[in-house]
Parts: structure tokens; C-alpha cells; sequence
């Protein structure tokens, strides 16, 4: 009777289990291939599914709620969307018209590398900087601050280029407003720069040409214009819309007209913010100081951040205890399009996230509370398991493995690096997951993530803890910590390598001609021969080749000069030569001899 009792609570769980399971957790904006994997259904299908109701949509292409209600419904699940529930918990305040005031343009430049970006953004850092203020800007925050002579302001954002833009973007944050294009005038518009433009297009931010390098003997700026113009891009001194400044980043050479030309454009954009209001705005960078703990710049997009301020961005949250400008100068508060580093947070957010100021302390951890196990819950339903399909695929390879990876790095930038570095060295033999990454030391939990999941662990400028150390010990979790990038590649690289089985490689030592044949009771045959090629040894194998067939193989049994065994005999001797258990050898036979080495294979 107890086992029926136990059984029958057994299938209440399985039952509520399943019912829960057919309720889709889930975030607004998931791709068709997520929507797929967390209904674990054929994206196929989901495609085919869309299409019928007549939508058009690709695997990669986030849908709508109300897509996603229809495509779930279809499938037989429910949706709950748990974002909205964090969402609310935020409200965005709407600012009176009255209280706006003009605030400075933020600029992002972006070009095909050696192009002249750094030196330019180096070149206004240097001097424009507000004249005769100490220091100057010395530490890079990714973002800073200038001030023209007549007082205006332009905020630059220095991101590591128009991916980092686009990545921010997806995140919801259109940080920039405006993106200064720059093209050196000794080459041409090179893919990179299409990239960009194309990036710039899409977000609906206005472009301002910069050609770069004038100074250069070979320098041709009509080519670049005429290059920009292929593409539909005609600047203003040849009757288009865009502007288009000629500079030397170098010398600084019409630096001062391009910030112009930015600033005009700027001013059509007519923008502005409400200084008097709880700051809102995007996270630029983060990473974990030795000192100082998680350090994060934010740009401020609208409100004024104050030290205190209890903010919440992404996942992380805190009261803001410190704050410097770009010149490392303590401030108490960031008004709009300032960018501000601030110290206080209990983890690093991601570059892109927004940040907000709540009420209270305990608010901002409610939230981030929240949005963790979100993430939580649609990490663990969007990673995919292996199909038999794919299992079928891979063994038809021949073989496969996986090499499971832990990125802890000090930055956001860094550890993004590494991560996509780590997944594209992926071959058809090994795959490279990445299976967790994130900013700060090295700690137990990554530890035993690392065991439970049979991961290397991977840190980039960061160390374990002590006890992480000793767990890691204990486990046998290999942790690895590098300084520079591409050391942490090359190894990865070799332990793929040394992931694959090694093969073994056959190398011929020599021939024996078989000229004799002699059956010796309780020995077995045994063949005179000549060696006519190589070096026989007593430790190799022998191939017995018959009319150009082998007939068998195996190992030599024994190997004679006249009476007495003997470790090789060279080319030109005789030979006496058994091979084990292998009695049919005849006159005029070739006996093939080789080694085996095992060699590593390559990737
Ligand atoms: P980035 O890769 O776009 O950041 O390009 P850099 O600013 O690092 O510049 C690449 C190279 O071009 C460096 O050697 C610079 O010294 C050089 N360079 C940049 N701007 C100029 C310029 O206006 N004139 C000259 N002659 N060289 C420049």
C-alpha cells in the first residue's frame, strides 16, 4: 500500500512537472532558434510555423511577443513572460518638455584599422582637454569628456570598434549619436570601413567622413570621395548630404573643423536631457581592480548620478561610493553625457547594459535578484543538447570531442575576447564550448562548475582564491592563468590537439628476400633470407608479400645471423627470420619488415 501511495505522489510530480514544462519562461525578443531549443522542436518547423501565418523570419531573427504567443501556441506551451515582471519594477519616468536642456553630442569613430582612429582619439585627448586644467586625461575609461575653447562639449566613446557598437546596440542601448567615419586618404574605403557605415546606417546614427593622413605624400582624398560616392555616399563638396572633413590626426590638421562639423551635426539632432531626475544610462566598460574591486564606467544619458545613488545594472547593483572622471579627479555627481567611473558595484556588467537608479538599496538587489534567475532559467533552456542527429553526424566523422571551457577574465572586454577566440578555433574533430564567463577572481563555484562539467578553467589576469585553489587541487580541475591573449589561444590550440587520438604511423625498416625455408620441430618455420633493402630489426613486424599480396602480418619472432640472435642485420646479409605463430612462409616471399610510431594529429 506505501509503494502505491509513493507511486502515485511519483506521477502527481511527474504530471505538475510536465504541466510546468509546457509553460515557456521567457524573455521578449528570443530568436527562432531559442524558441525552437526551449520547445525543443525543429527550427524548421518553428520557420515553417511563422510562414504559415505569413511571417517571413531566419533562425537568428528575435520575435515579437506577440509572433512568439502565436508559434508557442501552435507548439501546445503557454508563455509567461518574465521580463515584464522585472521590466515593471522599473519605471521610466517621462520628462516634461520644460525641463530638458541641451546636453553634448556622444561620438563613437569607427574605420578599417591603421586607419587613424587611435591617433585621432588620442589627438583630441591631448588637446582639447579643458586648457590648463592638471594632468589631463592619463587613464583610459572608454569614454571622455571634451571641452572646446568656446565651452561646447562633445563626449568621445572609445569602443574597440563597430562590433563592440552593434553589440551595444543589441543590448538596447544606442549610446551613440553621432559616428565619425574615418578613412586614411593614401588607401581606399576597405571592407572594414563598409562594416561600419553599414553599422552606422543601421542604427540610424549620422555619419561624418574624416580623411585621414593628408599629410602623406601619397595622399588622395578625391579617390576616397569618389570611393564613398560608388556608394551612394556623396558628401557635401560634391552636392551630397554627408560631411566630410580632410585631417591629419597626426599633425592635427583640421581636427578642429571636423569637431565643427560634428557639432553641427549635433545640433540638428537637437539634444537634450532632464539634469534633475534619478540618472538612466548605459554601462561603457567593467572589470575587477585589485584595489578597488568591480570598477565600472557608465555614460550617463539622462539625470544626474550621485555618489550614494543606489543603481542596478544588468545583474549587478550597489551604492555608489566613488566616483572619477576621466582625469581620475573624485566627483560627487555626473550630469548627462558624462561618462563617470564608479566603484560600489558587486559584480561587472556587461558593456551595453543600462543602468537605473532605484529607491532603495534592496530594490536594486530584488531586481537583480530577479533578472539572475532569469538568466538562469533561459540559460539552462536554450542550451542546446546534442541531437541524436548531431551524434549520428559526428560519429560518421570518425570522431569527436569537446573541449569545455571556464573564462574568468578582468575585464568584460577581455574575457569577450578570449571566448570568441576559444569558440572559432572549433574544427570538425574538436568542438570548443564555452561554457561560462565572467569578470572577477577565480572561485570555488567555478571550480566545481569546472568538475561538474569536465571544463579547463582559463583566467586572464586573474587568480584563484586560496580555497579555490585547494578545491581545485582536490577535483583535479586544471587552471590556467595567462597575461597575454594569444598565449592563452596557443594552448588551447595544443590541447585540442592533444585531445585527438594519436595514430599510429607505420615507417618500413626493410626487405627480406625469402631464399630458404626450414621447418624446425617445436621452433616452427623459419625463412633464410637476404635482407635487400633497409635495416631489419628484432623488434619489428613482418609482412609477409606474396606475388605483390600480403599475405599476413605479425610480429618478428625471431632474427639470426647463423646460429646466434641478433639485434638488426643491414642490407646485403643473411638472415635467419621467424615471424610468431606464422608457419606458411614459402621461397621467393618478400618479408616487408616496419615499426610503428604513434604521432600526434593535427588539428
Ligand atoms: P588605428 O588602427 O585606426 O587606431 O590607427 P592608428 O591611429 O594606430 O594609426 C595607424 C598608423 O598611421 C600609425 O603609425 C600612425 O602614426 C599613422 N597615422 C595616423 N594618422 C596619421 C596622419 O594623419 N598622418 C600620418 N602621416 N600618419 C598617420
Amino acid at each position: 500500500e506505501k509503494r502505491d501511495a509513493a507511486h502515485e505522489r511519483m506521477q502527481e510530480e511527474r504530471a505538475e512537472r510536465n504541466a510546468e514544462s509546457q509553460i515557456l519562461k521567457l524573455t521578449e525578443f528570443v530568436t527562432v532558434s531559442e524558441l525552437a531549443t526551449m520547445m525543443n522542436v525543429g527550427v524548421n518547423e518553428v520557420i515553417g510555423t511563422c510562414m504559415g501565418v505569413g511571417i517571413m523570419v531566419s533562425i537568428n531573427q528575435r520575435l515579437d511577443a506577440e509572433t512568439i504567443n502565436l508559434v508557442a501556441e501552435e507548439f501546445g506551451f503557454k508563455t509567461e513572460y518574465v521580463s515584464a515582471e522585472v521590466q515593471e519594477a522599473i519605471t521610466e519616468e517621462e520628462d516634461d518638455e520644460n525641463d530638458l536642456v541641451p546636453r553634448a553630442p556622444i561620438v563613437t569613430v569607427m574605420g578599417h584599422v591603421d586607419h587613424g582612429k587611435t591617433s585621432l582619439l588620442d589627438y583630441i585627448r591631448k588637446t582639447n582637454v579643458i586648457a590648463g586644467e592638471a594632468g589631463g586625461i592619463t587613464q583610459h575609461i572608454g569614454a571622455y569628456n571634451v571641452k572646446l575653447e568656446d565651452g561646447r562639449q562633445i563626449t568621445f566613446l572609445d569602443t574597440p570598434g563597430h562590433e563592440a557598437f552593434t553589440a551595444m546596440r543589441a543590448r538596447g542601448a544606442q549610446v551613440t549619436d553621432i559616428a565619425i567615419i574615418i578613412i586614411s586618404a593614401d588607401d581606399s574605403v576597405m571592407p572594414t570601413t563598409k562594416e561600419a557605415i553599414a553599422h552606422a546606417q543601421a542604427a540610424n546614427v549620422p555619419m561624418v567622413f574624416a580623411i585621414n593622413k593628408i599629410d602623406k605624400p601619397g595622399a588622395n582624398p578625391d579617390k576616397i570621395r569618389e570611393d564613398l560616392a560608388n556608394m551612394n555616399l556623396l558628401v557635401e563638396e560634391w552636392g551630397g548630404k554627408y560631411q566630410c572633413q580632410e585631417i591629419s590626426a597626426k599633425q592635427g590638421l583640421g581636427v578642429k573643423d571636423l569637431l565643427e562639423k560634428v557639432l553641427l551635426e549635433a545640433e540638428m539632432l537637437n539634444l537634450k536631457a532632464n539634469p534633475n531626475r534619478k540618472a538612466t544610462g548605459s554601462v561603457i566598460e567593467s572589470s575587477l581592480d585589485k584595489g578597488r574591486g568591480y570598477v565600472s564606467t557608465v555614460l550617463v544619458s539622462n539625470g544626474t548620478l550621485k555618489i550614494g545613488d543606489n543603481l542596478i545594472a544588468g545583474t549587478s547593483w550597489g551604492r555608489i561610493k566613488a566616483m572619477f572622471n576621466e582625469r581620475n579627479q573624485r566627483i560627487e555627481k555626473a550630469c548627462p553625457a558624462e561618462p563617470v567611473i564608479i566603484l560600489g558595484l558587486n559584480g561587472a556588467p556587461t558593456a551595453g547594459d543600462s543602468f537605473h537608479v532605484m529607491d532603495t538599496e534592496q530594490e536594486a538587489r530584488d531586481v537583480a535578484n530577479k533578472r539572475l534567475q532569469l538568466q538562469r532559467e533561459q540559460g539552462l533552456r536554450t542550451q542546446k543538447t546534442f541531437t541524436l542527429d548531431d551524434i549520428s553526424h559526428r560519429i560518421a566523422l570518425g570522431e569527436f570531442h569537446e573541449l569545455n571551457i571556464i573564462v574568468k577574465g578582468d575585464t568584460d572586454g577581455s574575457i569577450e575576447a578570449l571566448a570568441d577566440s576559444f569558440i572559432k578555433l572549433s574544427t570538425e574533430k574538436v568542438q570548443v564550448n564555452v561554457i561560462s564567463k565572467a569578470v572577477g577572481q577565480i572561485s570555488e563555484n567555478d571550480v566545481m562548475l569546472a568538475s561538474a562539467s569536465d571544463a579547463i578553467i582559463v583566467g586572464f589576469q586573474v587568480r584563484p582564491s586560496s580555497d579555490a585553489r585547494k578545491l581545485a587541487d582536490r577535483e583535479g580541475v586544471e587552471i590556467n592563468t595567462y597575461s597575454i591573449i594569444y598565449d592563452a589561444i596557443d594552448d588551447i590550440t595544443s590541447a585540442m590537439e592533444g585531445m585527438l587520438d594519436k595514430v599510429k604511423k607505420e615507417i618500413i625498416t626493410g626487405q627480406v628476400e625469402v631464399k630458404q625455408v626450414f621447418k624446425i620441430s617445436k621452433v616452427g618455420t623459419v625463412a633464410g633470407g637476404l635482407v635487400i633493402e633497409g635495416k631489419v630489426h628484432n623488434k619489428d613486424k613482418g609482412r609477409v608479400v606474396r606475388d605483390g599480396i600480403v599475405i599476413h602480418t605479425a610480429p618478428i619472432g625471431a632474427l639470426k645471423r647463423y646460429k646466434d640472435d641478433v639485434k638488426e642485420v643491414p642490407a646485403g646479409m643473411e638472415c635467419g627470420i621467424s615471424l610468431v605463430h606464422f608457419n606458411d612462409i614459402l621461397e621467393g616471399d618478400i618479408i616487408e619488415t616496419f615499426t610503428e610510431v604513434e604521432v600526434e594529429q593535427k588539428l
